[in-house]
This record gives C-alpha cells, structure tokens and sequence, in this order.
C-alpha cells in the first residue's frame, strides 16, 4: 500500500531545522517556537493554534530567529498603561 504522505517530512515550516515526529503534532519547535498545526501550513495566512499565522512567524523568525519575537514585542503595551495619553 503506497502511502499518501510517502514523501512527506514533518520539518518545521518555519525554520526547517527541527524534525516534528508527527503530521499535525502540535508540538512546539525548539528552535524557533513555532507550533505544529497542519492547518495553518494549508493557510499561512490566518491564525490558529498559533496566535500568529505561518507568515508571521516566518518573517519574524528570519529577522530574529524565533517565530514569536514580533508577536511578544507587539504585545509589550499592556503592563505600561499608565502613560496612555
Ligand atoms: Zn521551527
């Protein structure tokens, strides 16, 4: 029986360094923190799993080297309220 995913590798889609042991593991990648969701791979464009999407990560893991660096920084208003205008 010829598999489906015969040629299918389970690489991070972000940083293609690090190996996922499954199709669809949600695990979290040790490189670039990225987590495995097959659905976001299908559409890199809208958030999931992830809070941000494929693309985010992508770009933010090719200026930074970790797929949530943009993600944290933009979130860094919210325990400095005290200075809102
Ligand atoms: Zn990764």
């Amino acid at each position: 029986m010829a598999g489906i995913i015969d040629n299918w590798d389970f690489k991070c889609p972000v940083c293609g360094k690090h190996e996922f042991k499954e199709y669809d593991s949600y695990n979290e990648c040790p490189v670039c923190g990225w987590m495995d969701s097959a659905y976001q791979v299908r559409h890199p464009d809208e958030t999931g799993f992830n809070p941000i999407s494929l693309n985010e990560a992508r770009e933010s893991y090719k200026a930074t080297g970790d797929a949530y660096a943009f993600y944290s920084v933009q979130d860094n208003s919210s325990d400095d309220n005290s200075s809102e205008k």
